[in-house]
């Protein structure tokens, strides 16, 4: 599905990703752990197509297509959504109708007809099923005021919405309490099937014993540095970051 090789990428000047490589079938889940600054949102930006990022040496094809031609809204559209580390405030615009401007643009770039706002609640109804919102953050304007675990909930929502093929989550366990963390979990879990593939990216193995990946990758100094089962996330609890630096094996 994914199949990241020797990329390079740069920020401002300054390089950033040095050859990480990473392939990602369907419905693998990988977390990519790995400290502070070593590149693990930059990572996410660059498959999303944010400003920027500039790709300097490598290749992202997904599902064969070359993923690092296409404009943000493109790659949305061909089943890529990329959850932020930290989710924007949009005073003064009401989420459903931000959500439905969402789902309706990735409709509209797949030649799909667009819903009415009757067929909209509809859905919306059937998701919440997957992830609980009260009404209350549905009519409330996006995000604003919102707490960080509602935050991450109203992401997962927006993702249970555009049902992507590759998720890219981006610390969403930051700032988390333990209840907000399983529930976001547990939305997770929920959209987890055969053909979606989810890329977890964490700093603490505490998610993890939530959401259970079939890959942990260390993520340091811009490329993969060692990767494993979920059996890794717990050595790197115990030993930290460092062991990586000492015991790893540079891949590839
Ligand atoms: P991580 O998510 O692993 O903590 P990041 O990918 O956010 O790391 O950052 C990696 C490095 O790139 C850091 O040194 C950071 O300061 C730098 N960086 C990331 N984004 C930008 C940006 N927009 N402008 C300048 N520097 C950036
Ligand atoms: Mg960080
Ligand atoms: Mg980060």
């Amino acid at each position: 599905m994914l199949k990241i090789d020797n990329l390079h990428a740069r920020v401002e000047g300054k390089d950033i990703l040095k050859g990480l490589s990473l392939e990602v079938k369907p419905g693998e889940v990988h977390a990519i752990m790995g400290p502070n600054g070593a590149g693990k949102s930059t990572l996410g930006n660059v498959l999303s197509g944010r400003e920027g990022y500039e790709v300097t040496e490598g290749s992202v094809l997904f599902e064969g297509r070359n993923l690092l031609e296409l404009e943000p809204e493109e790659r949305a559209a061909a089943g890529v959504f990329l959850a932020f580390q930290y989710p924007v405030e949009i005073p003064g615009v009401n989420n459903t109708y931000f959500l439905r401007a969402a789902f309706n643009a990735q409709r509209k770039a797949r030649g799909e007809a667009e819903l009415d706002s009757m067929q909209f609640l509809k859905l919306v109804r059937e998701k919440l099923k997957i992830m609980q919102l009260s009404p209350d953050l549905l009519n409330r304007a996006v995000n604003e005021g919102f707490s960080g675990g509602e935050k991450k909930r109203n992401e997962i929502f927006q993702m249970a919405l555009l049902e992507p093929k590759l998720a890219i989550l981006d610390e969403t366990d930051s700032g988390l309490d333990i209840d907000a963390l399983k529930q976001v979990a547990e939305g997770v879990n929920a959209l987890r099937s055969p053909e979606r593939s989810f890329i977890v990216v964490t700093h603490y193995q505490r998610l993890l014993d939530y959401i259970v990946p079939d890959f942990v990758h260390v993520l340091a100094g811009g490329r993969i540095v060692e990767s494993g089962d979920s059996s890794l996330a717990l050595k790197l609890e115990e030993h930290g970051y460092a062991w990586v630096a000492e015991h790893g094996e540079p891949a590839g």
